[in-house]
């Protein structure tokens, strides 16, 4: 240290000060003991040098003169130590560009003050024979250990693509151009294994500045940039879901981007329920308008295959490759009272206030109205992960709340004026028929029953009888 080597140059001075000026000090100082000492030697008197002093070796790093260690063995010892501890985190030994030299003195017992370990490691600057990882030429992060490199790469694929007794996988492969090279790295920019894994999962975060636009809204943004609402509240603080958008103001969009993407393929096996089926049967021994449950439904079970295609986590296509029936579903029968008339189950109405439905849930549209294929999709499919609480999109009174075939266990919501919505294919509902609901409260949780293929909220605004874009009527 820098320290010892000040001490020797003040020692040198007071010597200097001994020979030149010895009457102008008191014999009593510590100090002039020294430079007697000294003296002594330079008067020839060798025994007393010899057993007051000793043999000691300078560490010297990169010309400077670090501190005193015993020997050179010692010191060589004590740097594959501090090579081997700085080096653990990473499962490596560190290694130096330091020059590392060693010179040999004698000095005087008392003014030996051995280097500590500590001392030394703080004068020495590291690195690891790491491995830089690239995507498409771009490098992405360095690991400390070499052999690692490829690990956390095979590693990674396993992450998305783990085959299992319920997933065959028959392809993996990176969509870009990863690549691993050896290289130098300083140690404190190098991660572990374990520090690289973690980051590869959880992705690199990008901030982008967005200009709020008329009309926006939280839920909007976060549609518009495929994140979720509160991924875009988190990413600006203070705010909440009832903080005003200002058109023209800015805010800051944290959206996660995978580093890798690992495309997989196989035939995942899984067990779903089938939903039993209501039957309504004509009983005239029933009064009018009166029902029973004749036979209480319950669900079936089956065995899908589906043949896949996925990026990182998310699914891109899906096909249905074999099904096989476990147990069969088991109707549920009601029987009705004969009915009078047919009543239309919506009220007559302009439909304006239409346009100031809120959105029941917050998440990305995975369909649209409109034609998917041949066939008509009557709503928009909300993603949501099953359990998610969703809102009524404006008060009313809700029409029906039940299983409802292809729907699954849906609600249908009239808020008067010719307005109505429903919400499929719900895990649970929270409400019943009759009930008078106000905007924003929770009504449902989000599942996938009736003919659904995954979590979401199926959400359908119903004018005069008529489904309309929904897109159109949600503020
Ligand atoms: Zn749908």
């Amino acid at each position: 240290m820098k320290k010892v080597g000040l001490l020797m140059k003040e020692y040198l001075e007071i010597l200097k000060a001994k020979i030149f000026t010895n009457k102008t000090m008191s014999w009593k100082s510590p100090k002039v003991i020294g430079g007697s000492i000294a003296l002594m030697l330079l008067m020839g008197s060798g025994i007393v040098y010899l057993n007051s002093t000793t043999s000691a070796v300078y560490v010297v790093v990169n010309g400077e003169k670090i501190g005193l260690v015993a020997s050179k063995n010692q010191a060589v010892e004590m740097i594959d130590q501090i090579l081997a501890e700085k080096g653990a985190p990473w499962g490596i030994a560190a290694k130096t560009h330091d020059g590392i030299t060693y010179s040999s003195i004698r000095i005087k017992n008392s003014e030996y003050q051995p280097l500590s370990k500590e001392e030394l490691a703080e004068d020495i600057s590291y690195y690891a024979d790491g491995v830089m990882l690239t995507v498409n030429k771009e490098p992405i992060f360095v690991l400390a250990k070499a052999e690692d490199g490829e690990k956390l790469l095979k590693d990674f694929q396993e992450f998305y693509a783990q085959p299992s007794d319920k997933n065959q996988v028959t392809s993996v492969r990176f969509e870009d151009e990863v690549e691993t090279q050896p290289v130098e790295v300083p140690l404190e920019q190098a991660l572990s294994y374990e520090q690289a894994l973690e980051k590869l999962k959880q992705g690199n975060l990008h901030k982008i500045e967005y200009t709020i636009q008329e009309n926006d809204s939280w839920w909007l943004i976060a549609r518009k940039n495929d994140m979720k609402t509160k991924e875009v509240l988190a990413g600006n603080p203070g705010t909440n879901e009832d903080t005003i958008l200002k058109p023209g103001e800015k805010i800051i969009l944290e959206k996660l981007e995978p580093y890798i993407t690992v495309v997989s393929e196989g035939v995942r096996t899984e067990t779903e329920t089938i939903p039993f089926d209501v039957v309504t049967e004509t009983d005239t021994s029933l009064p009018s308008g009166q029902s029973k449950v004749k036979q209480a439904g319950n669900d079936g079970q089956k065995e899908v295959q589906y043949s896949y295609v996925q990026k990182n986590d998310k699914i891109l296509s899906q096909t249905v490759k074999d099904e096989k029936i476990l147990k069969k579903a088991v109707d549920q029968v009601i029987a009705k009272g004969p009915q009078a008339k047919v009543t239309v189950a919506y009220s007559r109405g302009s439909g304006r206030i239409a346009s100031g439905l809120s959105w029941p849930l917050s998440g990305r549209i995975n369909s649209y109205y409109g034609y998917r294929g041949s066939e008509f999709h009557t709503g928009i499919d909300i993603d949501g992960d099953k359990g998610d609480p969703y809102v009524a999109a404006a008060s009313g009174k809700v029409v029906s709340a039940g299983y409802n075939g292809n729907y699954g266990y849906a609600i249908l919501i009239d808020h008067g004026n010719g307005i109505m919505t429903r919400y499929a294919h719900s895990s649970k509902l929270l409400v019943s028929g009759g009930q008078s609901v106000s905007k924003g409260q929770t009504i449902g949780l989000v599942g996938s029953t009736g003919r659904s293929t995954g979590s979401h909220l199926h959400f359908e605004v119903i004018i005069n009888g008529e489904t309309v874009n929904p897109l159109n009527s949600l503020r």
